[in-house]
């Protein structure tokens, strides 16, 4: 078996699909491991670490050839893959609902008439076995942790109370909406970083994590259609009653907050709204806003991706990719993943990965020529 490691070409990446480690461990389950020569550059892997390791080294058409199973951080270019073995597969993010050119249902749609077999990494179900595969985690872990040091960063004041003999600086106030991966990471982080936390969620199962974290829970109550969790644990939309009445807490909240960090997002649809620009006139002038949701759309009314905006005095911050923005852990973790996701369902006796029906169903995009998933095809 011959695994081929892409260097990332999307603008912005710095990600690379496997790390020194996993190639070791690839390599140990019996395949040889080919990586593009500089794919760690940007998460300061060398290639030298990658051959110590066990990988051959080359370019995009050498690491190819004959490859039967291509990894990736972001889908890789169907026109890189023309040498791979008849069916490999691609294991990557593949973004099937991704907007722009050459990328989202275009590229599956190329990557099915390749006949290749194309995997998204992040269709993988919320179920306990599969957690320590699942990119979305770790990524938003990262993400989360990030937000909370760009906003530190961007914000005129300091996080932490402090008592000088110039006079007492006051906590920062800082408000987490979503309180999924990312929105936990993000309370955990401000906490250490000494500002005053509360956040808020749809799914009520999240209060109990917030006060466990230490920061405030800030929730609607005695409203139908609040219950707020569909399935695999994640959000549904909620009911316009329920709405109004967030918007409202939200709103008399938002107008005594420094920092706000929203992280609300509904799979397979654009992110909801919550924060609109009559809200954000109501913040004070310097408090800054970190809308992770950004590349689906963002959260807050004005958030332009890559780009500080700003609104009434308000800074509002929010990038394309933020785990881009912390490359060597967002690689290792990534990468771990899909080793473990190849190592869970190798075959030792036939020497390739063979994937059970439960996770096979929910990832797998394409094969045989077609478009296959459900998601894809309703
Ligand atoms: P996500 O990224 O899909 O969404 C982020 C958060 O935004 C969620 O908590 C969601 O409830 C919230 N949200 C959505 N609409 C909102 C709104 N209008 N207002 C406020 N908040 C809103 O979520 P996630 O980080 O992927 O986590 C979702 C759940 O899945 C969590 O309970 C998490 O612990 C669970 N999970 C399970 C596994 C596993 O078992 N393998 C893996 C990862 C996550």
């Amino acid at each position: 078996r011959k695994v081929a490691v892409l260097k990332e070409r999307a603008k912005g990446e710095t990600r690379v699909s496997a790390t020194p480690e996993t190639v070791k461990k690839i390599t140990a389950l019996g395949a040889a491991v080919a990586v593009e020569s500089g794919a760690g550059d940007h998460a300061s892997i060398s290639d030298e670490a990658f051959r110590s390791a066990g990988a051959t080294i080359g370019s995009a058409e050498e690491v190819t050839a004959g490859a039967q199973i291509v990894l990736g951080v972001q889908g890789p270019d169907p026109a890189l893959l023309g040498n791979v073995a008849p069916g490999a597969w691609v294991v990557a993010g593949l973004d099937p609902f991704g907007k722009g050119e050459g990328v989202g249902r275009s590229r599956v749609d190329a990557y099915a008439a390749a006949g290749l077999e194309a995997l998204a990494m992040e269709f993988m179900p919320r179920i306990t076995r599969a957690q320590s595969m699942d990119i979305l985690s770790s990524q938003s872990n990262l993400a989360g942790y990030k937000a909370v040091l760009m906003a530190a960063n961007t914000y005129g004041k300091a996080f932490p109370m402090m008592m000088t003999a110039a006079g007492t600086v006051s906590a920062a106030k800082c408000f987490v909406m979503g309180v999924g991966v990312a929105g936990l990471q993000a309370i955990a982080t401000a906490r250490r970083l000494g500002a005053q936390v509360s956040a808020t969620d749809v799914r009520s199962a999240t209060k109990e994590q917030i006060m466990s974290l230490g920061a405030k829970p800030i929730f609607v109550e005695n409203v139908a259609g609040i219950e707020g969790e569909g399935s695999g644990g994640y959000a549904t939309e909620m009911s316009e009653e329920y709405q109004k009445a967030q918007a409202e807490l939200v709103s008399s909240h938002i107008a005594k907050q420094d920092i706000v960090i929203t992280t609300a997002l509904i799979p397979g649809r654009p992110a909801p709204r919550l924060i609109t620009d009559a809200q954000i006139a109501t913040m004070k002038p310097g408090s800054v806003i970190f809308d992770l949701a950004a590349p689906q759309g963002g959260n807050v009314e004005g958030t332009v991706a890559d780009e500080l905006v700003v609104k009434h005095g308000v800074k509002i911050i929010g990038l394309s990719n933020t785990p881009a923005h912390l490359p060597t852990d967002a690689s290792a973790l990534f990468a771990r993943n899909l080793f473990n996701f190849l190592s869970a369902f190798w075959d030792k006796e036939a020497g390739e990965p063979i994937l059970d029906e439960e996770i096979g169903n929910a990832i797998r995009l394409t094969k045989g020529g077609k478009v296959v998933n459900e998601r894809l095809l309703g």
